[in-house]
C-alpha cells in the first residue's frame, strides 16, 4: 500500500511541481494551501506524512508543526519542512518544533523520495502498533501520546560509533551535558556493543578506516535486540548516494560535516522521543493482550481464558485416555469481611488467598478467578484422589495461617470450601466437570464449611 503524502505550500505552482513528482513514485498525493486547512486533514487522518511549507501568510510551517506535534491526535504524523531557509539554526527552529527532516528548496529528486519512503515505512510500524494498542483506551491504559507530547527527549543512552579520535571526542562534548553518551572506537566491536547497551540512539560514522559504515547499519537493523533502536548516520558533505542508500537500509536520520551543536541535540532529541512512544505503544500492545486473559485484581487468569482453555484441556485428556481434575474454590463467609471490615480489606484477602494458591500448584495448573471470592484450578494430569490431597493442603493453608488487611494493622481468619471433579468416561464434558465440581462446592458449605468435598459420581 503506498502512502498518502499532504503537500503544504501556499504557492500552487510549488503544490503541483511537488505532487508530480511523488504521484510519478506512485505516492497518493492530497494538497493543502494553508496551515489550517493542513492542520485540519491531518486531524482528520487523511495523510501518513506532511510536506509542509515554512514561508506562509497566516500561520507559518513552524507554527503548523508544533501545533501537529503538540496534538495526541496527531502527534505521530512525520513532518517534513520544506524550506528555502538552510543554515543550520533554521533547521533548529524546525526540529524544536517538532520537525522529523528537512528539505531544502529547490527539491532534489532522490532526497525527496528516499526520505519520504523512509519516513513512510517507519509510519507504517507506528499505525501498526497504534492500531493493536487503541483497545487499550476502553480498558484504561494510559495513551502512549500523552506522554509523547510532552518528552523533551533528554536522558538517552546513547553510543557513537566513531573510530576518529578528534571526531568522536567532538561529538562527546556536544552531547553529554543532556545524555549518557558512550563511544566504541573499533567498528568491528560496534555491533556487539550495540546489542549489550540497550541504548536509545546509535550514532555511525560513514567514514570509518577500513570499515563500511552502512554494513554496520544494516546489521544493527537485522539484530532483534537493535531492531528498533534509532540510527544516526554521520556523513561528510557530496555523499548523497551512500546517505540514500542508507535511508534504504534503515537509518533514520543524518547529519553532514562540519555538524552544528544545535542540529545534532535536536536530531537526537527527535529520535530519542520517537523510540520513546513506540516503546510505549509496544507495551501498551502488550500489556492489553495480558489484560485480555488475567484478572486485574490477583494476576490470575480470569473467568473467560479458563472457559476457552478448559474444552481444548478436556477434550485433549480424554483422547489420550489421561485423567484431569477441576477445584472450585470459594472464601467462607466473604460477605461478613467486607462487611466488618471495608471492601478493601476483602481485596487484600483476595490478593493474598491468590498468592497462596499459586504456590500450592503446579505450572501446569491453570488458576483462574472465576468470580468474586469464587476461583477454579483445573489440575491436567490429575486424578480426583490427588486433586483431593492438593485441596486439603491448600485449604489447610488457608485456615493455618491468618491473612493480613490494612497493611499489616489486623489480621484476619479465612477459610475456604473446596468441591472437586474429574473427567469420567467419554461422555464427559468441561461443562459437566465444572457443573459437578459446583454441586460439591454446594455440598462442602451446606455440611458445614472450611471442608474439601469431592464429586460423588
Ligand atoms: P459463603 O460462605 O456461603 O460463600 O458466604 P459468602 O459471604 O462468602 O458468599 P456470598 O456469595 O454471599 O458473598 C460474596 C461476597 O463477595 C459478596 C460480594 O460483595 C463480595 N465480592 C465480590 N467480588 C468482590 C471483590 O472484588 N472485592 C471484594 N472486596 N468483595 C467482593
Ligand atoms: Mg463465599
Ligand atoms: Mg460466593
Amino acid at each position: 500500500m503506498s502512502a498518502r503524502v499532504l503537500v503544504v505550500d501556499d504557492v500552487p505552482a510549488n503544490v503541483k511541481l511537488l505532487e508530480a513528482r511523488l504521484s510519478a513514485e506512485y505516492f497518493d498525493v492530497a494538497t493543502a494551501f494553508s496551515g489550517a486547512q493542513a492542520l485540519a486533514m491531518c486531524e482528520r487522518a487523511e495523510c501518513d506524512i506532511v510536506l509542509l511549507d515554512v514561508m506562509m501568510p497566516d500561520m507559518d510551517g513552524f507554527e503548523v508543526c508544533r501545533r501537529l506535534k503538540s496534538n495526541p491526535v496527531t502527534h505521530h504524523i512525520p513532518v517534513v519542512m520544506v524550506t528555502a531557509l538552510d543554515q543550520p539554526s533554521d533547521r533548529v527552529r524546525g526540529l524544536e518544533a517538532g520537525a522529523d527532516d528537512f528539505l531544502t528548496k529547490p527539491v532534489v529528486d532522490v532526497a525527496l523520495i528516499s526520505r519520504v519512503r523512509s519516513l513512510a515505512r517507519l509510519k507504517m510500524v507506528t499505525d501498526e502498533l497504534r492500531m493493536r494498542a487503541v483497545t487499550s483506551k476502553e480498558v484504561g491504559i494510559q495513551s502512549p501520546e500523552k506522554d509523547a507530547v510532552t518528552d523533551n527527549g533528554r536522558n538517552g543512552r546513547i553510543l557513537v560509533v566513531d573510530d576518529r579520535k578528534t571526531s568522536y571526542e567532538r561529538i562527546v562534548s556536544m552531547l553529554s551535558s543532556e545524555h549518557v553518551v558512550d563511544v566504541e572506537a573499533d567498528p568491528n566491536e560496534g555491533l556487539f556493543r550495540a546489542a549489550d547497551g540497550n541504548y536509545d540512539v546509535i550514532i555511525v560514522s560513514l567514514q570509518l578506516e577500513n570499515f563500511d559504515g552502512l554494513r554496520l547499519c544494516s546489521q544493527i537493523r537485522s539484530l532483534e535486540r537493535t531492531r528498533n533502536t534509532p540510527i544516526l548516520a554521520v556523513s561528510e558533505a557530496d555523499n548523497n548516494a551512500r546517505l540514500v542508500r542508507g535511508l534504504e537500509i534503515g537509518i533514520n536520520d543524518y547529519l553532514i560535516r562540519p555538524i552544528d551543536k544545535n542540529e545534532m541535540l535536536a536530531r537526537v532529541r527527535t529520535q530519542i522521543k520517537k523510540k520513546r512512544y513506540t516503546e510505549r505503544l509496544r507495551d501498551n500492545v502488550q500489556m492489553s493482550i495480558e489484560m485480555a486473559i488475567t484478572d486485574a485484581l490477583t494476576g490470575l487468569f480470569n473467568r473467560r481464558y479458563m472457559e476457552t482453555h478448559l474444552s481444548g484441556l478436556v477434550e485433549q485428556a480424554s483422547a489420550r485416555s489421561k485423567p484431569i481434575s477441576v477445584l472450585i474454590l470459594d472464601i467462607d463467609y466473604f460477605k461478613s469481611i467486607n462487611d466488618t471490615h471495608g471492601h478493601d480489606a476483602g481485596d487484600d484477602v483476595l490478593r493474598e488467598f491468590a498468592l497462596r494458591i499459586r504456590k500450592c500448584i503446579r505450572n501446569i495448573d491453570l488458576a483462574c478467578r472465576y468470580g468474586g471470592e469464587e476461583f477454579v484450578i483445573v489440575m491436567p494430569e490429575t486424578d480426583i484422589a490427588v486433586a483431593g490431597m492438593v485441596a486439603e493442603r491448600l485449604r489447610r493453608r488457608i485456615a493455618g495461617e491468618q491473612f493480613a488487611i490494612q497493611q499489616g494493622a489486623a489480621n484476619l481468619d479465612v477459610t475456604i470450601s473446596i468441591g472437586i471433579a474429574a473427567l469420567s468416561g467419554m461422555q464427559d464434558n468441561a461443562a459437566a466437570i465444572l457443573k459437578r465440581a459446583d454441586t460439591a462446592l454446594y455440598r462442602a458449605k451446606r455440611d458445614g464449611r472450611n471442608r474439601v468435598v469431592p464429586d460423588a459420581a
